[in-house]
């Protein structure tokens, strides 16, 4: 039975687990951030690693007992820096965010000028926005979209680090639906003397599978999530160049962090073994064909597109042309089964509460083998939701029709 020890000794919270897998199930899944982990990984992050403390590094802790987790620890190292062929990798950062915060510490101390993509205009809270430690420790500068193309301003990155010149540029982003030119930012970091950050976090797993140009060869250090694209558990992990590895070691440990989450550890490094065959690089193709193809039947049906289509795994959608907001929108699609966030668009007027977009990716879909029938498919009921924002009756009959789409594409890890 299903969570047979959890029913008996909590079932109120086995009720909860089993209504959530239930919920990712039969939903179809278009937030951009979020996957489904295979068995394999659930098993292993799941697993009596969560019992063991191993404070400090492989070969250098602070704890006694570490004949395996040191070894656990090394393998996750070793793939992860065969993967994106990194010269050296960090696996404990707990996840994306203190990733960054551990890149920041590394090289800046308070006060110092950090510059990265303002939130507004797809980037991550932790590049410098104000209501973030990053932006509050940190005089952080923000660079735009450009208003006509909403493709990255290079000029302005340029323009700005030459009068600011921060310690760190981070590049990257959250709610960007384009290829980022990583090689322009190291131009740049060079010019002016400072590090370049890239925050890989949604797009990892296409760089894995070579389906996004990788920035590890132009970058100082490379932040990432392992739980978006990558398709791993929740957590973290930094690669830099070896000149960079003390610093960034130290910062993680015992600048930021206690004790690593071996479990999670241990999942990554299933994941990373997964990310390097060859059926994981038809995936990461896979899920920018479908984004594509997603992008051109949206806009058939008179959806607009920030930036016209998509190059990676993520749409933006701005949904006012069709005389809604993106707040309802996204609650409407959700009762409808189709899982997304709302947005703001670049130089959006609306405000971030209820912005003029929602947000869509493919990573989960692709990972249940969905293909173009779908999403053409999902471009129709998203065409009815828009037509139908208030009419719960027509939501409650598309759900029903999500749900059953479902049912031929069973999800990795889900087993009920
Ligand atoms: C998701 C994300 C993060 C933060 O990751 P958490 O695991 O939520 O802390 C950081 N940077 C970018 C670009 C992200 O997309």
């Amino acid at each position: 039975m299903f969570m047979e020890h959890l029913s008996k000794t909590d079932p109120q919270m086995a009720q909860l687990v089993i209504q959530e897998t239930e919920r990712q199930r039969d939903k179809v899944r278009l937030i951009p951030s979020e996957n489904y982990v295979s068995a394999a990984v659930l098993e292993a992050s799941g697993s009596v690693l969560t019992n063991k403390y191993s404070e400090g590094y492989a070969g250098k802790r602070y704890y006694e007992g570490q004949q395996y987790v040191d070894e656990i620890e090394r393998l996750a190292i070793q793939r992860a820096k065969e993967l994106f062929g990194s010269e050296s990798a960090n696996v404990q950062p707990y996840s994306g965010s203190p990733a960054n915060l551990a890149a920041y510490y590394a090289f800046c101390r308070p006060g110092d000028t950090i510059m990265g993509l303002a939130l507004d205009h797809g980037g991550h809270l932790t590049h410098g926005w104000g209501v973030s430690i990053t932006g509050d420790f940190f005089n952080a500068v923000r660079y735009q979209l450009h208003p006509e193309t909403h493709l990255i301003d290079y000029d302005m990155v340029r323009q700005m680090a030459r009068q600011h010149r921060p310690k760190v540029i981070m590049a990257g982003a959250t709610a960007y639906p384009r290829l980022i030119d990583f090689a322009v930012f190291a131009e740049v970091a060079r010019e002016v003397g400072a590090v370049l950050v890239v925050d890989m976090a949604h797009i990892a797993g296409l760089v894995a599978g070579g389906a996004h140009p990788s920035p590890v060869p132009h970058a100082d250090v490379v932040t990432t999530t392992t739980h978006k694209s990558l398709r791993g558990p929740r957590g973290g992990m930094i690669l830099m160049k070896k000149v960079h590895a003390k610093a960034i070691n130290k910062a993680v440990f015992p600048g930021l962090q206690g004790g690593p989450h071996n479990h999670t550890t241990a999942g990554i490094a299933v994941a990373l073994k997964e990310a390097a065959t060859d059926e994981f690089k038809a995936y990461a193709h896979k899920i920018v064909e479908n984004a594509k193809h997603l992008a051109a039947c949206l806009n058939e049906r008179g959806f607009a597109l920030v930036s016209g289509g998509t190059d990676n795994h993520l749409v933006l959608v701005d949904v006012s042309k069709k005389g809604i907001t993106g707040k309802p929108f996204a609650k409407a699609m959700d009762r409808a089964g189709l899982e997304a966030n709302y947005n703001t668009v670049p130089f959006d007027p609306r405000p971030p509460m209820d912005p003029s977009g929602v947000r869509l990716g493919t990573p989960a879909v692709t990972s249940r083998g969905m293909g173009k029938p779908e999403m053409e498919k999902i471009a129709t009921w998203m065409d009815r939701v828009a037509k139908s924002v208030d009419n719960e009756a027509e939501l409650d009959k598309i759900s029903g029709e999500v749900k059953e789409m479902c049912r031929t594409f069973p999800a990795p890890g889900i087993s009920i």
